[in-house]
């Protein structure tokens, strides 16, 4: 048994939503039945971020059919009847297991055989496990990560289980600090663990850093840094102790893990050109064969501020953005992708984004001094061959966030580093 599609979205996380939006912009007279969405997940297309923020509130906690996409970027709320309305198949709750990129075939865990003309492949990453790693109780009762409704669920229940208790975070990049920050609001105590020597080591500096560990420390987190879990200790299904590299012992009613993602290319491995772990795509998103595109965390593609660095990144502007190109592509668009890299986090009453690229020199500005103010702003530039490469602000406006990008973007020229760390954001500022 099978259907054919003229376009088939595999996967049904955030490009796949956007990406239907922009496939009934740009085709106000498609046929009903040409677009399909195939997804493992049980709901339509929602804004995967809300899960480690408005979701884990203790109270009043955003809930499905709120934040399905593409309310993050403040656009229409794509419901599963607006799939319906538009004629667009949505095929949920189905596993892509096996793709034939030479007949254009997709195989489904129903035993379906499901061909298109057109493949958009936009299967996002999967959290990496303590198994990938070696260790093990990832099936413990109260061991959480942090991808889909499903662990959402899961983590909201055993936070639930467990108030006033002990939490071990493992990972401390995005996910063990959103978590750590929503454990808190849940009244639960947490202990951070991880190897670098400071939390988001691939992004912030030192002194970044420096500022959102003495934040977290005020609201009572612990962290402790350079070493790992290297087993948990699990009585009746549920961990009760996480043991330290160095012996140390942790008390734990609860583990969230979140020690990094890996992207789910395996149905094209051998069949694709791959490249940074993800699927290689051209300026277009298209990928070594002409009919299959690749989007969002999935995708490898080329950054032309980054002098056509091919990059991967694994954020939520990224998936739309390279999403609602390569449908623009699909449908005989023809300019290259030009973007702007874009990662942002909000914990307690803080909010930050950065712009651009973490390479070259930091220079700092602003005052990162909880004492000075609760909710300071400040911030860096990277400065690489004389012009602003990246830019990182904390507690900014929304026209000091554009006036950030827009100097990245340009690629504003800097005479002199030290006279930029005074001016600070007056460097940028409009005048
Ligand atoms: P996903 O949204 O992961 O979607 C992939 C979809 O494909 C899923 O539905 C998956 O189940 C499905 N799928 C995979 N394989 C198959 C298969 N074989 N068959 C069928 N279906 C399949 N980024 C930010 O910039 N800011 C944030 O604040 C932020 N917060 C985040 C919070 C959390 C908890 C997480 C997990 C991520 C967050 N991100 C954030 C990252 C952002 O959500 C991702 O970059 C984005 O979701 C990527 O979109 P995508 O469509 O490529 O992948
Ligand atoms: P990250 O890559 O951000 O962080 C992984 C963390 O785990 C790092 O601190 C890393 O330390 C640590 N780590 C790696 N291996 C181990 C190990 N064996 N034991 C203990 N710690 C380890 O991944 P996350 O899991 O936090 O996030 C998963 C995905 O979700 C990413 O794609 C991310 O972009 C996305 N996400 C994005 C958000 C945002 O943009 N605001 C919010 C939430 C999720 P080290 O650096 O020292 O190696």
């Amino acid at each position: 048994m099978g259907r054919a599609f003229a376009y088939v979205i595999l996967g049904g996380g955030v490009a796949a939503g956007y990406a239907a939006l922009e496939f009934v912009r740009l085709r106000s007279d498609a046929a009903a039945g040409e677009l399909c969405i195939i997804s493992d997940e049980n709901v339509a297309p929602y804004e995967r971020p809300a899960l480690s923020k408005g979701y884990l509130l203790p109270e009043g906690g955003a809930r499905l059919p709120a934040f399905h996409t593409c309310v993050g970027a403040n656009d229409q709320l794509l419901t599963a009847d607006w799939y319906r309305e538009h004629g667009i198949e949505l095929i949920l709750g189905t596993k892509v297991i096996t793709a034939d990129v030479r007949r254009k075939t997709l195989l489904t865990s129903s035993g379906e055989t499901i061909s298109y003309t057109t493949l958009i492949v936009a299967t996002g990453a999967r959290a990496l496990k303590l198994e990938d790693f070696g260790g093990s109780g990832s099936d413990a009762e109260n061991v959480c990560y942090l991808r889909n409704i499903k662990d959402a669920d899961k983590l909201v229940s055993v936070m639930r289980s467990c108030p006033g208790g002990d939490a071990v975070v493992i990972g401390g990049g995005y996910i063990g600090m959103e978590c750590a920050a929503a454990l808190v609001a849940n009244k639960i105590k947490v202990t951070i663990v991880f190897p670098g020597k400071h939390c988001m080591e691939r992004l912030f500096t030192p002194k970044i850093a420096e500022f959102y560990e003495n934040y977290y420390a005020s609201k009572g987190i612990t962290f402790i840094k350079r070493t790992a879990v290297s087993s948990l200790e699990i009585s009746s299904g549920k961990v009760t102790t996480a043991i330290l590299r160095d012996g140390r012992r942790l008390q734990a009613d609860m583990v969230v893990v979140g020690i990094g993602a890996r992207a789910n290319t395996a149905l094209f491995e051998g069949q694709l050109a791959m490249e940074k772990g993800g699927i290689k795509v051209n300026g277009q998103m298209r990928t070594s064969d002409a009919s299959v595109y690749a989007v969002g965390d999935v995708a490898a593609f080329p950054v032309k501020l980054a002098g056509g660095d091919v990059r991967r990144l694994e954020h939520v502007d990224c998936a739309r953005r390279t999403a609602r190109h390569a449908v623009a592509a699909a449908l005989g668009g023809d300019g290259d992708i030009d973007y702007l890299p874009f990662f942002y986090s909000r914990v307690f009453a803080l909010s930050w984004r950065f712009y651009g690229d973490n390479a070259g020199e930091a220079v700092h500005f602003g005052d990162p001094d909880l004492a000075a103010s609760p909710t300071p702003k400040f911030g860096a530039f990277w400065v690489n061959a004389g012009r602003v490469a990246g830019a990182f602000l904390e507690g900014g406006s929304a026209e000091e966030y554009a006036a950030i990008a827009d100097a990245v973007r340009r690629g504003a020229a800097v005479k002199d580093v030290a006279e930029l760390a005074r001016q600070g954001l007056a460097f940028v500022a409009p005048r």
